[in-house]
């Protein structure tokens, strides 16, 4: 669960990757700035391939609320989506799938507040939204509030080469999965213990009863809920893309839609640069904060560094906002600014060596 008050500045992460053969509008990498409190270097590498950068949720993360066997369960996840995402574009597939295929692999993990970890709705229920966009093409496509949609994000990017539109909400969101062909679960495959406690001291904090729930399955200790995923991929090609997927705020009501499916918003690619985001979504509707990173590349010629560092450290801080983003551009430049005690975040480039940190003082 986000703070709900904002937390102190906290140290981000930029990673330049020197790329070759690369769009002509991308930003030639001794651009950057220098290492800053803020933006730390923190690989350098001139081999030409491909960038995968990815989140798993800002907030208040801390070592001191975290378990070792915790932390390595994180580590290892953030690193199996990495190497699964770096494999598909090794092995010369298109940005598209590589962020599909990563987003995929943290939905199906109960560590991630993306479908099978996604916390509870003050109804006690689980409620999701996904997105993806296509920097080469600008089509997006994206779901809200589904409940039987295994792999949200399979069925945003189906919205997007399916239909004419961009996004499909709640019933009919679930029609159009199941007519696509997509696989569909109980609700109950949702539930996980961790998760329900989440919304149970939610529920507490408000005065309100805790809900009569499904047995308790003790294996994964009850905390607080964080967790959304985003997957930013470069591909040989040049191309850029993004998606992000989540369950959105434990206690939310239901009918909550938060920034994650909104284009611009949660996500956004465009042709120079891409970018995901994770927090309070809306501060990140109002802010469009995903889109604002970019747009500050294009229209006010900053680095990815600056443009991430403003919007996150900048325009979302001084709103009150709370949360991170992730930003690649066409260069393989890669910033992970954040505001709160921690981001689950990696990235790999071109060696396949992959790169995951959690808390604020990590590079
Ligand atoms: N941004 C998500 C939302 O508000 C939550 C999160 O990133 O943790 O739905």
């Amino acid at each position: 669960m986000h703070e709900r008050t904002p937390s102190r500045r906290r140290i981000a992460t930029a990673a330049l990757v020197a790329l070759t053969a690369l769009a002509a509008c991308a930003r030639p990498a001794e651009d950057e700035p220098g290492p800053t409190a803020d933006t730390l270097a923190a690989a350098a590498s001139t081999a030409a391939g491909p960038v995968l950068v990815i989140h798993g949720g800002a907030g208040t993360i801390t070592r001191a609320e975290m378990t070792a066997e915790r932390e390595a369960a994180y580590r290892a996840a953030l690193t199996a989506a990495l190497e699964t995402g770096h494999r598909v574009l090794a092995g010369g597939g298109a940005a598209l799938d590589a962020v599909e295929a990563t987003i995929r692999l943290l939905e199906d993990s109960p560590l991630f507040n993306a479908g099978k970890g996604a916390v509870f709705t003050a109804a006690g229920r689980n409620e999701l939204d996904a997105s993806i966009m296509d920097g080469a093409t600008g089509k997006a496509g994206a779901v809200a509030g589904v409940t039987t949609v295994k792999n949200p994000i399979t069925a945003a990017r189906a919205v997007m080469e399916q239909t004419w539109h961009v996004l499909l909400a709640a019933d009919g969101a679930e029609t159009f999965a199941r007519e696509a062909g997509l696989e569909l679960v109980d609700p109950s495959y949702f539930f996980t213990e961790r998760r329900w406690q989440s919304l149970q001291r939610e529920r507490e904090k408000e005065g309100l009863a805790p809900l009569p729930g499904p047995p308790a399955d003790r294996s994964l200790a009850a905390e607080a809920g964080h967790g959304t995923v985003g997957a930013l991929a470069l591909d040989a090609a040049g191309n850029l893309a993004a998606g992000t997927s989540t369950g959105g705020l434990t206690n939310k009501r239901f009918g909550r839609v938060g920034d994650s499916p909104i284009l611009g918003a949660g996500t956004w690619a465009d042709r120079r640069c891409a970018a995901s985001g994770t927090g309070q979504g809306e501060y990140f509707i109002r802010l469009t904060i995903a889109r604002d990173v970019c747009a500050r590349l294009e229209y006010l010629g900053l680095t990815l560094a600056e443009a991430a560092d403003q919007v996150i450290h900048g325009a979302l801080t001084e709103a009150g906002g709370t949360g991170g983003v992730i930003a690649l551009d066409a260069a393989g430049n890669v910033a992970m600014p954040f505001n709160t005690e921690g981001m689950y975040r990696g990235w790999i480039g071109a060696d396949g060596v992959a790169h995951v940190a959690i808390y604020g003082d990590e590079s």
